[in-house]
């Protein structure tokens, strides 16, 4: 039986849709080439000579007919499949020569023995190897932009021979150089015919033809006519000499270079174009800065907050009227009294109780006027609040006893009332609206809440500022100091269930330290999980950005998607360098926001903000984690566009 001719064609007709019917471009093509041949396809321009040399390329499909390689249908072939065909089997050769512009001419001819998985050292010395052999050995690390057209062309020779491809596939190799230039690229052509390569070349120059055994005359998109010069004998049927050793498949290293060859390739675009990129980035950045700030800023005041919380002592229950927080007629409740305070105060596992009875008003010293918060409360209040005496002594148990018109101040206080004061302030009497107070003591200024207006403090005896000052005998609130060894959960539950039999109902409420911190820690948390939600609008926004950008690439380079599938890389090759592209953009901007937002804590620091930033680890994993799916999620669209293209239209684009 005779032998399959390497390539067949069948009947084979390329249809495009043109108005409301079709153009028919290639019309019933029948042909035949052995291996070995040299066969040149010429005629005019426009007759379909391109649109047949993609399909004997692989990288276009017939619309009707039928396509043999070796006897086999490529029709039931997959895209990954001809993919491999591409870069096995075949080696392109353009007119416009199609170098990527970022490679140097090594890097260049590499590129299908990346995708074809050979291994960095083999590959490299192979692209020298044929470099050096068709003259090009002193521009092995020259770009494209600095290669004539003739050296630009042996590059992209060079590149197709890579692989070891039997097939070249030339479309008008020579119609963008000068003679010169084109008589050596033909002559290399030739030369590796000799060697065995099957060489397909497309012109529409008769005097390059005629270098070819075999001259196939196309007109219309069909052949007019097909002929041979004498000796066709001259085909090798063992096919073309190899460079170099055999290379085996490698599948892991294979796919680590691929990866490698794509990051090298992301990270050249993004440096190419370093400002969008960057701009591009500042979404990622600002959105990463603030989810992190927040949850540290969060996490910062929590921590503060609770620090002042349990300043107040862990075991330091308070009761005031009403139903719980907000009740409005809490005012109106008058049950809450002295004598509840007193009898507290005698239950076994209480340390202290004193009433706190809080009302705003001035004092005057001179002629200054100045308004304060009077606290009138029992001589245990210092005691329970752990105040801390500068100067003078605390009101004692007869000055609450005697009505005594004393009072202790914070340095507060004492700074605002008498700033030019250097000695001591005890014994100088105030106005305290309309009453006159002698000052017994100075005490430290309690903490406030962070960024609370300081207010002036006054503490007198609760029982001067029942009768003196506000007239009612009902307390605003009871502290209550409960032994250390109580726990402050079940002294709660005992004094709610004292004080509900001594009123007969519960119109009161009642709360410890340890309740407070849970709520501001539910609060805190709420608010971070709020404000974060926001800050990820944010960085969702970036992530917008970022697929946009990619778009844009994807389209900017669609020529150069088309040559990469053209020389054999698969759709995952394409996918993966784009996508590698947007997943660095991403992280990258997810690490510089953290940065960002380590520089705000510092600048944070600097202004002596009562709390820190407190990082967590896990919010900046998650940040991270985040930017990384952003870019993979908005990333993907684009990178399947474009690893979806059809490898005609991409080439076709310039
Ligand atoms: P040649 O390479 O011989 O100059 P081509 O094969 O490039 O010619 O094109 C042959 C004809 O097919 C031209 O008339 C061209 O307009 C048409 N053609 C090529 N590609 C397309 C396409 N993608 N869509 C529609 N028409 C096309
Ligand atoms: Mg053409």
């Amino acid at each position: 039986m005779k032998k399959a001719p390497l390539i067949s064609l069948k009947g084979v007709s390329r249809h495009y849709p043109s108005g409301d019917g079709f153009t028919t471009v290639l019309d019933h093509v029948d042909l035949a080439i052995e291996r070995g041949e040299m066969v040149a396809i010429i005629g005019a321009s426009g007759s379909g000579k391109s649109t047949l040399m993609n399909i004997l390329g692989c990288l276009d499909r017939p619309s009707e007919g039928e396509y043999l390689i070796s006897g086999r249908p490529t029709f039931e072939l997959e895209p990954d499949e001809l993919a491999e065909l591409r870069r096995e089997h075949f080696g392109f050769i353009f007119q416009r020569y199609h170098l990527l512009g970022e490679l140097d001419a090594v890097g260049n001819v590499e590129i299908p023995a990346i995708y074809a998985g050979q291994n960095r050292d083999a590959r490299r010395e192979k692209a020298e190897t044929i470099l050096d052999r068709l003259g090009m050995s002193d521009r092995t690390h020259h770009r494209p932009s600095q290669l004539s057209g003739g050296q630009q062309q042996r590059v992209s020779i060079a590149r197709a021979l890579v692989n070891d491809a039997d097939v070249i596939l030339a479309d008008e190799p020579t119609g963008a150089l000068d003679s010169h230039s084109g008589e050596e690229v033909l002559g290399i052509l030739q030369e590796l015919n000799r060697e065995g390569h099957t060489i397909v070349i497309v012109t529409h120059d008769r005097n390059v033809a005629a270098r070819a055994g075999r001259i196939i005359e196309i007109r219309d998109g069909e052949i007019i006519s097909d002929t041979r010069k004498g000796d066709t004998s001259k085909s090798s049927p063992e096919g073309p000499v190899k460079h170099g050793k055999p290379k085996k498949p490698r599948f892991l290293g294979g796919i680590r270079d691929r990866f490698s060859e794509a990051f090298a390739m992301a990270l050249r675009s993004m440096n190419a174009h370093r400002l969008r990129t960057f701009l591009t980035m500042l979404g990622i950045i600002i959105g990463t800065a603030s989810v992190v700030c927040v949850v540290a800023l969060g996490q910062g005041s929590q921590q503060q907050i609770l620090k002042q919380i349990s300043d107040l002592g862990t075991n330091t229950l308070y009761i005031s009227p009403g139903k719980g927080f907000g009740d409005l007629k809490a005012a109106q409740i008058t049950t809450l009294t002295l004598s509840d305070a007193g009898e507290i105060a005698k239950l076994p596992y209480v340390l202290a109780a004193t009433p706190l009875n809080t009302t705003s008003s001035t004092i005057r010293v001179g002629d200054k006027e100045v308004s304060v918060s009077v606290n009138g409360v029992g001589a245990e209040y210092f005691a329970t609040r752990n105040s801390k005496l500068l100067e003078g002594r605390f009101f004692d148990q007869h000055s609450v006893e005697d009505l005594a018109q004393v009072a202790d101040i914070d340095d507060t206080a004492r700074n605002t009332l008498f700033p030019h004061e250097t000695g001591s302030v005890i014994g100088k009497i105030i106005l305290l609206g309309k009453v006159p107070v002698r000052i017994v003591g100075v005490v430290k200024a309690e903490e406030r809440g962070m960024g609370g207006a300081t207010t002036l403090e006054a503490y007198l005896p609760y029982t001067t500022v029942q009768t003196r000052m506000t007239g009612s005998r009902s307390l605003q609130m009871i502290m209550v100091r409960v032994a250390d060894t109580m726990d402050p959960a079940e002294a709660e539950k005992m004094i709610t269930e004292f004080l509900t039999k001594r009123h007969g109902e519960k119109d009161f409420s009642i709360f410890n330290t340890g309740t407070l911190q849970k709520a501001v820690q539910a609060t805190t948390a709420m608010l971070s999980l709020l404000v974060s939600s926001i800050a990820a609008i944010s960085l969702f926004v970036g992530g917008i950005g970022v697929m946009n950008i990619m778009l844009v690439a994807v389209s900017e380079r669609i020529n150069e998607i088309g040559v990469r599938m053209a020389i054999g890389a698969r759709q995952s090759d394409i996918l993966q360098q784009f996508l590698i592209e947007a997943v660095l953009v991403c992280l990258i901007g997810g690490v510089l926001g953290v940065l960002l937002a380590a520089g705000f804590g510092l600048l944070f620091a600097q202004f002596g903000s009562p709390f820190h930033l407190i990082y967590s680890p896990t919010s900046i994993v998650v940040a991270l984690l985040c930017s990384s799916l952003i870019g993979i999620g908005f990333g993907f669209i684009p990178a399947r566009n474009a690893s979806k293209l059809d490898p005609v239209v991409a080439l076709a684009r310039d």
